[in-house]
């Protein structure tokens, strides 16, 4: 914990101080942009990738960056999600996957989800992944195989969350625009699903 807390220090010191004025403002409520769903992995932090503040994003996390496509449960991205739109007024909504997703992983080996039982339920909706899965790329090398599969999810979440009830009116309206991100760790770049191509492009081109 020790690191965490030296961290506390400097933020307390350092950073605070010169973005007072920007903090005493979000004290008094938030207008973010852009709702950002992402992987629960440590590696993705869009504010680092990004170059956002605080206030900016809206983030939900969860392991395999889901979108469920029914609720008949209460889950916590679909909430998120409602909250976002109805409330927040968000003029995009992001959902990003990235490289090396461990959640994409377990999807191919299956057995390494047999003592996780809650992990297991939920990563069943990364399945239609392999419904959309995305043609190999070379320039993934080794690991095109899964890059392709996360890909696949992507624009597999990317089609529930179109489809839930408050997006889609949000959409249809003209105030609410929805984009699909794959996120290379390797080399820090991210791609963007063009719908019309049905393909990732690059998104700095
Ligand atoms: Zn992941």
């Amino acid at each position: 914990m020790e690191r965490l807390i030296e961290g506390h220090k400097r933020f307390l010191a350092e950073v605070f101080p010169a973005k007072k004025s920007h903090f005493h403002l979000l004290a008094e409520g938030q207008s973010p942009e852009w709702l950002f769903i992402t992987c629960a992995d440590s590696r993705v932090l869009p504010d680092l990738i990004l170059g956002t503040e605080p206030g900016d994003l809206f983030i939900s996390r969860s392991i395999g960056n889901v979108v469920p496509a029914t609720s008949q449960d209460v889950d916590g991205v679909t909430a998120t999600v409602e909250y976002a739109v109805e409330v927040l007024r968000v003029k995009h909504a992001i959902v990003c996957g990235h490289s090396d997703c461990g959640a994409l992983k377990a999807a191919i080996e299956r057995k390494s989800l047999e003592n996780l039982p809650q992990a297991r339920r939920w990563l069943e909706h990364v399945e239609a992944a392999f419904a959309y899965k995305q043609p190999l790329n070379s320039a993934d090398g080794e690991s095109a195989d899964l890059a392709a599969l996360i890909r696949g999810n992507v624009v597999a979440q990317l089609t529930n969350l179109r489809v839930q009830p408050l997006v889609a009116q949000a959409v249809t309206e003209g105030w609410l625009m929805v984009h699909g991100w794959y996120y290379d760790i390797l080399k820090g770049r991210i791609e963007e699903y063009d719908e019309h191509q049905r393909k990732f492009l690059p998104l700095v081109r």
